[in-house]
């Protein structure tokens, strides 16, 4: 037993020698290839330097350290192209990615709709501005960082009136004054309306100058004021083309917005405007006509 341990351990010692031996020649191999690169050394560090770049690396990596497993196959382009690009050139968007228009009603307010358009932007999102007209007069320059940041603004009445309820002339001025102030602040007008409390019939309807776009997606954010609940309530029921209804005149919707924005893109929801949604699921909203979410296959 003890002369056949020796041997073993003999022949172990060979092995590790012949591993010596492979590992001097391995190293000494690609010591000399280094040196042969040596000639080519400033070419090799500035690509080492360059491959080491803070902002090459985060677009490299960026989209990677999302949770990929369930991503629909395209989305991981789509992201990192819509970062690239801004979401501007509809043949850069992979229109089969899960869609998601989140939409603020009763603002602008200069705290809240700042908060939850520098998390937008920071996430490369857009969303939609219901405003009325009330605090749309009182704060331009939040309208005017709305526009600009590429979301859109919605008309939803001077001074939140039931449109059923209000006579023909009151309407018409529901809607213009609204339509006035953000013409002041940014130069264009509404592009769609939400009448408050989801109240309109075929009168109002035919009324209206702009399509009309309801929800199918209430977190009830006016009523919990409590950002966790809004949002698992989202995440739970999240699903593509969805309007998702909150209020940006709240902190705590706020808060939610900056929890929520960054989960939604993590699992590859393109988060756009309801026009923009629209257009990229080849929509078009037409006049007269309500809508609650956003979908392909039914109106
Ligand atoms: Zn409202």
């Amino acid at each position: 037993m003890r002369k056949k341990r020796r041997h073993r351990r003999h022949l172990s010692w060979k092995q590790r020698q012949i591993r010596i031996y492979t590992c001097f020649i391995v190293v000494a191999g690609a010591a000399c290839i280094l040196m042969a690169a040596g000639a080519k050394k400033s070419d090799l560090s500035e690509r080492l330097s360059r491959l080491t770049h803070k902002n090459i690396v985060n677009k490299a990596v960026e989209p990677m350290e999302q949770n990929i497993s369930h991503m629909p196959a395209g989305t991981l382009i789509t992201n990192y192209r819509y970062q690239e690009f801004g979401a501007s050139d509809p043949n850069e968007i992979d229109v089969n990615a899960p869609m998601i228009a989140l939409t603020f009603d009763d603002g602008p307010n200069p705290d809240s709709t700042k908060r939850i358009l520098k998390v937008l932007s920071e996430n490369y999102s857009h969303a939609t501005f219901f405003v009325v007209g009330t605090n749309a007069a009182q704060y331009p320059e939040t309208l005017q960082e709305i526009a600009a940041s590429g979301c859109e603004i919605g008309n939803h009445t001077n001074n939140h009136k039931n449109l059923t309820k209000i006579t023909d002339a009151e309407i018409s001025e529901q809607i213009d004054s609204v339509n006035r102030s953000v013409k002041k602040a940014t130069g264009e007008q509404t592009t769609v309306i939400r009448p408050p409390y989801g109240a309109f019939d075929d009168h109002v309807l035919g009324m209206l100058s702009e399509p009309v776009v309801l929800w199918d997606l209430d977190t009830e954010d006016w009523s919990s004021r409590n950002a966790a609940e809004i949002v698992e309530h989202v995440m739970d029921n999240v699903k593509d083309g969805d309007i998702v209804l909150m209020h940006d005149i709240y902190d705590s919707t706020a808060e939610a917005v900056e929890i929520m924005v960054p989960k939604l893109k993590e699992r590859g929801f393109l988060i756009m405007s309801v026009s923009e949604m629209a257009k990229y699921k080849g929509k078009t909203l037409e006049l007269n006509k309500a809508y609650g979410k956003i979908s392909v296959e039914e109106e």
